[in-house]
């Protein structure tokens, strides 16, 4: 009897094989997700900058406007100096023109800041741009490897599918559908050695009358507590 498990042994070692295969295939793009996933957000940190620069960029153009209006106030009100009558005319608008020289140092200053600040932001774009241009680079190869393992894993997948189907016209049908009625429910492991009297798929102990039938071979039996086929393990060539 243990003769016709020997096609379904073969059919079981394929099929792990298969699922080991659509395991693989199933990890295969994850490295490509990761860096996709990792360059979106090196470019959404680059979005991030420019939006800092138009900012810094608009916030400068403001204070050269503001200190352009107010140099124009600043030179007519020296002009006015010359023309004022009294003393105290003269010292209000003497008091004005330091306010105005006072406020547009403080915008000259801040005009210099935003220059430094336009500097350091160019570099960051910079660095980040090199960065983005690096990852693209890094996914269009790894886009590539992807297609390639794909392609063979896929490649390896149809000739173990063409052995599984020949292999599966030489099983005893009603062997074949238990097998495949019990192979997800058990790991995909449905035809097992017992060794002593011990199951070796669910590890428990089979009845020593089942036992013994077992050992004399006449008929195809199932495990009692895990329903998987079971074969005696001998220690002749075809054991394992
Ligand atoms: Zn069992």
């Amino acid at each position: 009897m243990r003769a016709e498990l020997e096609p379904l042994l073969k059919l079981q070692e394929i099929d792990l094989k298969i699922k080991d295969l659509e395991a693989k295939k199933a990890e295969a793009p994850k490295r490509l997700e990761a860096l996709r996933c990792n360059l979106a957000a090196r470019e959404a940190e680059l979005a991030q900058l420019t939006a800092e620069l138009s900012e810094i960029k608009k916030r400068k153009i403001d204070i050269e406007d503001e200190l352009e209006i107010e140099t124009g106030r600043l030179n007519k009100s020296q002009q006015k100096l010359s023309s004022i009558k009294t003393n105290r005319e003269y010292q209000a608008l003497l008091k004005e023109i330091e306010e105005i020289k006072k406020a547009n140092k403080t915008r000259e200053d801040e005009i210099v800041a935003t220059m430094e600040e336009l500097e350091k932001i160019n570099i960051s774009i910079k660095e980040k741009e090199a960065e983005i241009n690096a990852m693209q680079k890094e996914v269009e190869v790894e886009n590539l490897h992807l297609n390639q393992v794909e392609n063979e894993i896929n490649g390896q997948l149809y000739t173990m599918m063409e052995q599984r189907d020949a292999i599966a016209k030489d099983a005893r049908q009603d062997l074949l559908s238990r097998y495949n009625f019990l192979r997800d429910k058990r790991g995909g492991v449905v035809i097992v050695s017992v060794t002593g009297a011990v199951c070796n798929g669910c590890h428990m102990n089979l009845p020593p009358q089942l036992f013994n039938e077992l050992l004399r071979d006449e008929k195809i039996h199932y495990c009692p507590t895990c329903q998987r086929l079971i074969y005696a393990k001998t220690n002749d060539k075809n054991g394992d």
